[in-house]
């Protein structure tokens, strides 16, 4: 058995790399509400706060759920390599802060990006051992419905973030693993499973 958290073989004296693991998939799947889900069940884990220019929606906090920055910030760290990977998402602009998640998985601790696909597609390229799971709703008609009752955006906004959703579930083959989101616990679980498994496994 794997000490799950550290990587290491009881015995061995060899330390497994932890993984870094990309949470991806259309937005209204539940992936705020998995990787929450995620965080509760593991606190160990850690989880990258992204830097965004989209304005905080109501009840986002500053530093918890997102970093939100203007777009000269958000230039300047990609331009000196601050980020990780970034993208533009329905017009505004999101980014993984390279640095916290280094020093996670120097630490030994997994780390968790809940990003989309682009952003997941860099990832991949720059960390080719990162582990890519895609989050999938059960059905097309349940993604609908929990987009537009989601009530936080207009139907133009709306309309795009589904366009976009269909070309992210057409990505599916170029993920590791794809998990179904028909329930926020069972899908945490299973996602958890993934997140710790090291790459030495
Ligand atoms: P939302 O505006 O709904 O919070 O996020 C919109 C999309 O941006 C979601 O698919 C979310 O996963 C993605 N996202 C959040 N943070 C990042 C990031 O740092 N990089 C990238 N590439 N996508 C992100």
């Amino acid at each position: 058995m794997n000490d799950r958290l550290t990587g290491r073989e009881p015995g061995s004296g060899v330390a497994a790399r932890p993984r870094l693991t990309v949470v991806s998939g259309p937005s209204g799947v539940g992936k705020s509400s998995v990787v929450a889900e995620l965080r509760r069940l593991h606190p160990a884990v850690y989880f990258s706060v992204s830097v965004t220019t989209r304005p905080p929606r109501p009840g986002e906090v500053d530093g918890a759920h997102y970093r939100f920055v203007d777009r000269a910030e958000f230039d300047r760290m990609a331009a000196e390599g601050e980020l990780l990977e970034h993208a533009e998402y329905a017009g505004n602009h999101y980014g993984t802060p390279r640095a916290p998640v280094e020093a996670a998985l120097a630490a030994g601790h997994p780390a968790v990006l809940e990003i989309e696909l682009q952003g997941a597609r860099q990832v991949r390229r720059a960390m080719p051992a990162a582990q890519l799971v895609m989050l999938v709703p059960p059905s097309w008609e349940a993604l609908v419905s929990r987009l537009t009752g989601r009530g936080t955006e207009d139907d133009a906004l709306v309309a795009r973030r589904l366009a976009v959703a269909k070309d992210e579930l057409a990505a599916e083959a170029e993920f590791d693993v794809v998990v179904v989101n028909a329930d926020v616990r069972t899908a945490a679980a299973e996602l958890l499973t993934w997140v710790l498994t090291d790459m030495s496994d």
